[in-house]
Formats: structure tokens, sequence, C-alpha cells
């Protein structure tokens, strides 16, 4: 009698931010008050089931092939099971994270285990990939996966999979949660409504992923997999999309067959979705609580410099009120130091985040990821500050780590002024007032806003250090290739 083959898929921890929340250049340090600190944090934010389920996971560990057994590993939770054994594990590579993935994927290959790599680093930079697996998938796996499985079972993996389109998500593809412990997470509700985005911001790798073509999955498969996700899990949902309002009329529909469920929800949209009356109206009554939405830039020129065209600035402030009256709460996203941005930018951020009462602000340092065009464009004017072949610089550093050199302000200059910048928005009373005064999800309001707090000062902290551990007359100086 033949056993199934056993598959495990991997998915790994962020070097910092939410998942890790501790400090680049202390943790070494256990005896400071700041390391213990960091340590207790991260203990809170596991323990208070913050994180959500890997996405990309769920959907792979649902497709079924006959002899194939799969599970999945969050290691935010637990160790790699060595003790068990394996015919195939997959890990899922993102930049950040390569340096770490590749570690594991090494030991694993030394003790015989076939490892098949797959994920946005994968699809971007397949040869820097190809020492540390036996097979790679690029590109979006929906497809390709069941190929790889069904490979296995017969013993004729390949090296490599690659698809020449991207998956059609209007067909039918169950996610199914078997594989998931419910209790780990924030909540398991987490459905994909569709992918791609039409936009091309040069700083964001969906457009480069996942094309600018609009992919939807069918309505109907939604609604039938938001009613049987409900059976099990009463929390809150996410709606996974880069753009769900971009195509209003599918939006409208879906949000309409999904207001009888009653559920509550969380998800993502562009700020266009303020001047969507209809749309928003119907988001809020379909159980809408709170949106993340990519402010990026209030600078004109900065928009425009990084092609961030999809609305104006003199309409963001409209459009973000507009939702929160509708009752949604707004995490909002910006970027400090893009190319438009001067030492006044700080200040009319704080301007605008005060006349919006915006719920959660995010302000983010570019991060120019390898493969965007900003990257390209900064190595190119001599900008960015580490080798672009390191993939250890790219790691996830929640504004706690320069890459490149702003372009219109020093470099000091620039650290001083977005540590005083998150100072101001992060203290602990103006954190706990915008979880009062959030239209709805006020404890998740409040929640990342005291989360936020620590992080940036955690920022602030290692950004001081990298100026002082690595003085700039020095060494961060533009690398030289
Ligand atoms: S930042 Fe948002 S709008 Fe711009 S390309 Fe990325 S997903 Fe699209």
């Amino acid at each position: 009698m033949h056993s199934s083959k056993k598959v495990l898929l991997v998915f790994l921890p962020s070097e910092s931010g939410v998942d890790g929340a501790r400090s680049l250049y202390s943790e070494k340090d256990t005896t400071s008050i700041f390391s213990w600190f960091n340590r207790s944090l991260r203990t809170i934010i596991k323990q208070s089931q913050f994180a959500i389920p890997p996405l990309s996971l769920m959907i792979l560990s649902s497709i079924e092939v006959e002899g194939v057994e799969q599970s999945i590993c969050d290691m935010r939770f637990e160790e790699f099971p060595f003790h068990e054994r394996w015919d195939l594990v997959g890990i899922s590579v993102q930049t950040g994270m390569a340096k770490k993935a590749f570690a594991l994927a090494d030991t694993l290959r030394s003790r015989g285990i076939s490892v098949v790599l797959g994920g946005a680093h994968v699809t971007l930079f397949e040869e820097s990939c190809r020492p540390h697996a036996d097979v790679l998938v690029l590109g979006e796996a929906d497809d390709l996966w069941k190929e790889v499985l069904t490979d296995l079972t017969t013993g004729s993996l390949k090296t490599r999979y690659q698809s020449d389109s991207y998956p059609d998500l209007a067909l039918s593809r169950p996610v199914m949660k078997a594989s998931l412990i419910k209790n780990r997470y924030f909540t398991t509700n987490l459905i994909q409504t569709g992918r791609g985005c039409q936009h091309s911001c040069d700083f964001c790798n969906v457009h480069v992923l996942n094309g600018h073509t609009l992919r939807r999955r069918a309505i109907s498969d939604i609604v039938a997999e938001v009613t049987r996700f409900k059976e099990d899990d009463h929390r809150i949902f996410f709606f996974v999309d880069d753009s769900i309002n971009a195509d209003p009329a599918y939006a409208l529909e879906l949000f309409r067959q999904l207001t009888p469920l009653k559920i509550r929800w969380f998800g993502q949209a562009t700020t266009t979705l303020g001047q969507q009356h209809e749309l928003l109206g119907t988001f809020a009554q379909s159980g809408c609580q709170a949106l993340l939405v990519g402010i990026e830039s209030i600078e004109a020129t900065s928009r425009s410099a990084h092609k961030k065209n999809q609305n104006k600035s003199g309409e963001l402030s409209a459009a973000i009120k507009a939702i929160r009256d509708a009752g949604i709460s707004l995490y909002g996203s910006f970027i400090y130091g893009l190319d438009g941005d001067t030492l006044e930018t700080p200040a009319a951020i704080l301007d605008f985040i005060s006349d919006t009462r915006l719920d959660v602000p995010g302000i983010n340092i570019l991060r120019p990821i390898p493969g965007t065009r900003v990257f390209e464009r900064l190595r190119e004017e001599g900008r960015l500050l580490f080798d672009p072949l390191d993939i250890t610089a790219y790691r996830y550093t929640f504004g706690q780590e320069m890459l490149y050199t702003p372009k219109n302000i020093p470099l000091d200059a620039f650290i001083e002024s977005y540590s005083a910048l998150t100072r101001q928005i992060f203290t602990m009373k103006k954190s706990i007032a915008r979880g009062f005064d959030a239209p709805s999800a006020k404890t998740a309001v409040l929640f990342f806003n005291l989360i936020y707090t620590h992080l940036y000062s955690l920022s602030r902290h290692d950004l001081q250090q990298q100026l002082e551990k690595t003085p700039m007359e020095k060494t961060i100086l533009p690398y030289a290739e």
C-alpha cells in the first residue's frame, strides 16, 4: 500500500514590525529596559491574536490532489516540525525574509527533504533562489501547484514551474481553513476577492507581480465562501484586494449580496471610494467597519513623481471625511520622503491628520523594494544606501532603517524630521483619543494606535542608532556599483 505524500507549507515571520516588534540594534543587549520592554511587547502582540493567517498558503493548501496530504506551518507560532517526515516543503519567500527562507531551505535540503520555493522574491529573482531549492514556482501558483503536487505523486517533479498567463480567478477554487489553528489568529475569515491593479505607483510591486488587469472571483463563489467561513468563526472578515472599488459595478453587486449575511468586515480601498457615494453606502450597509487606504502623499509633486495618479491631492481630505462620515474607520498609509517632499511636508501631514481625524495614521519611509521602478530609478541615480544585490538589506523594518537618500532633504535632517513627526502623532494621549473618536471598530483602532506608539518609538531608536553606528560621512554614502 502506498502512503500519502506529506507536504508542508511554511510561512516565516517578519524581522520586525507587528510580527516581531524588535529593535534592529538592541536584541543582543538583553539587560536593558528597552530590550525587556520589546520582548514583553512581542509576547503581548502574539497573545492578543493580532496575526492573520497566510492567505496564499491557505489557497495552496486547499488544492486537492489524490495521494497528497498538505498542512501549514506558521513559524510565527511554532518551530519547524523536524521530527516528522516530509516529502516536500514549500516556503513562501518575500524579499525582506529571503535570507531566513534560504537558511531554512538549506537546512532542510541538507537533511534530504525536497524544497520548493515560491512567492514574490522567487518570481522576481529566480537566479538568486536557484541554489537553495529543488523546485522553483514562478508567478501566481494557483494553477501550477496542482501540477507540482501531481508530479510529486508520480516522482516526476520538475525543477521549475511557470505559466504564461495569470490564473483565471473566475474559476471556482474553494478555499478551506482545515490547516489553520483557529485560536492563533485575530480571525480566520480571510477572503480574496480579486488581484491586479490598474495603477502604476512606482514604489509598489502589486502591478509588477499581479498585472494591470483586474481579475475578479465570481461573486457567487465569494458569497458561498463567506457563508461557509461564518459557520465556524463568527469573527470579523477581511477582504483582500488591492483595488476592490476599482470596479464599482462588481463591488456594488458583491456587497449587496453580502449584506443579508450580516457580517462585519475590514478591507482595502482607494480614497476614490469617498466620491463613489452609492458604493460607499453599500460598503457601510454590508458591515464594513474599517478600511486601509493608501494616501501615500498629500504633496502633488510627490504624487506625480511616483506615478500615484488615481486621485488628486486636493480631493483626498474630502474623500476621507466622506468615508468616515459613512461610519467607516480609516487606516491611512503615508510615505514621507518621496521625491517632491521637503522639510515642510511633516507639518502638512500633521494638519491633514488633524483636519480629517484619520483613525490610524501609518507613517512609512519609502522602501525601494527590488523589482519596483523606484528601486531601479534610485539605483540609476546613485541614491541607494546599500548594495542592491544584498538581500539582507531589504528586511522589513517598519520605518526603522533608511535605505536611500531623499531627493530634497539631507539624510540626517530627514531622520530628525521623520522622528519628530511620528513623535507628535503617536503620543499615548493622541493614540487613546483616536481610539475613542473612531466611527467604528474602536477597539481595533485603539489597539493599532497603541502598538504603533511603541513601534514608532522603536523606529526612532533604530534610525538614531543607524546614524550613530554608521557615521554618515563614512558609510552612509550612496552605494557605489
Ligand atoms: S499602491 Fe495601490 S494603487 Fe498604487 S499600484 Fe499599488 S496597489 Fe495599485
